[in-house]
């Protein structure tokens, strides 16, 4: 099979990208690289069925060759990257979900969209199942991608039911892993920088607020069945273990031995109070279920942080008082 990935330079894309070559499809990958990096795909390069094209998903492109599925990831991600680039965000779930939408009914070719839990916004039902429609503040700061992905939601459907297209919604939830960037300021990687750093944990709020988190592979996992599967969705992909932020700090500090104050800092506009996927759809749509445990999959996430040079702290520079005689 020949799987074109958008965004396959990125934290889950270069893993789906390792994934598929390894069960032997071929990849075809475009990225911009503005949150992703050419080293996550660095080692891919060199093996016959990958291919790495630059390009912006937003704009023209051309994507030679037969085409059996497109998979796209392609946008700003974090809230830090999102806020800081919300035109790009808004263009990439619109024009981008568009170009890609095309490109796959010009081939034939069945179409997955990587849409997230902040379609459920600051939700009011707890945990959300994929019937429940969201709340969302749409002129708010996170509404750049809120509302640009419930848009590629509904444009992916109106492919559906106006031309036929064979298409796929994955609704993600905060996933974790290695070759996560150290700065793109979401709480996992950015915990763990800094207890690696002997830095404070910045815990946003009183750290009440809850999330639930899937190691990558699972969700990669989660990703290739819908990719296999004639099944449209939407489907929560996600680990149901839900932690405080809190919790999550101390679990940080405890994995990595580290000694870090708290450090409270104020809760960002439109934060969600809770998440929590219910994954029963998955489960028995697509046989679907996580399989690694938080501690596991933060070990390690840990492990691989701690290998990176420039996670370490910086040795502080020597003093410039002449030289040795
Ligand atoms: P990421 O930032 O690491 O990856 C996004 C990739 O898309 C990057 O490589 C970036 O360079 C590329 N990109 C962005 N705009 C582009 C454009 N216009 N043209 C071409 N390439 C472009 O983020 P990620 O965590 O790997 O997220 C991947 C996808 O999964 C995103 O669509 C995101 O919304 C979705 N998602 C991720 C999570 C998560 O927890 N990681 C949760 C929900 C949804
Ligand atoms: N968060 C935090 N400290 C940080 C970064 C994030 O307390 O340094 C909080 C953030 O306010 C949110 C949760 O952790 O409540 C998850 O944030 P993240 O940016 O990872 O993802 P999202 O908010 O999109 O779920």
């Amino acid at each position: 099979m020949r799987v074109v990935v958008s965004g396959g330079s990125g934290f889950l894309g270069s893993h789906l990208c390792e994934a598929l070559l390894r069960r032997g499809d071929r990849v075809c990958c475009l990225d911009n690289f503005s949150s992703g990096r050419a080293s996550n795909v660095a080692h891919l390069l060199r093996l016959p069925g990958f291919v790495c094209t630059p390009c912006d998903v937003t704009a023209r492109f051309r994507v030679t060759g037969d085409v059996d599925t497109v998979v796209h990831l392609a946008s700003p991600a974090s809230p830090r990257d999102y806020q800081r680039h919300p035109l790009q965000t808004m263009a990439a779930g619109s024009r981008g979900t568009e170009n890609l939408l095309e490109l796959a009914v010009r081939n034939g070719a069945r179409f997955v969209l990587a849409s997230t839990s902040e379609v459920y916004g600051d939700p009011r039902a707890h945990p959300q199942d994929e019937d429940y429609w969201g709340h969302v503040n749409p002129i708010g700061p996170r509404s750049v991608y809120d509302e640009a992905k419930r848009y590629a939601e509904a444009l992916t459907m109106a492919y559906r039911r106006s031309r036929g297209a064979d298409v796929g919604i994955a609704r993600i939830f905060n996933t974790y892993g290695p070759r996560m960037r150290a700065d793109d300021g979401r709480v996992v990687s950015t915990f763990i920088r800094q207890a690696l750093a002997g830095e404070a944990l910045t815990v946003h709020g009183d750290g009440s607020q809850t999330r639930s988190f899937c190691y990558v592979d699972d969700l990669v996992r989660g990703l290739t069945t819908m990719i296999d599967s004639p099944r449209t969705g939407p489907y929560n992909l996600g680990n149901p273990a839900e932690r405080t932020v809190r919790e999550l700090a101390e679990l940080v500090l405890l994995i990595t031995g580290s000694h870090s104050p708290l450090r409270p800092l104020p809760l960002p506009v439109d934060d969600p109070v809770r998440r929590r996927p219910v994954i029963t759809r998955a489960h028995e749509g697509l046989g679907w279920h996580p399989r690694v445990p938080l501690e596991e999959g933060l070990r390690r996430t840990v492990d691989w942080f701690a290998a990176q040079p420039d996670t370490l702290p910086r040795p502080p520079d020597r003093p410039t008082v002449g030289r040795p005689s």
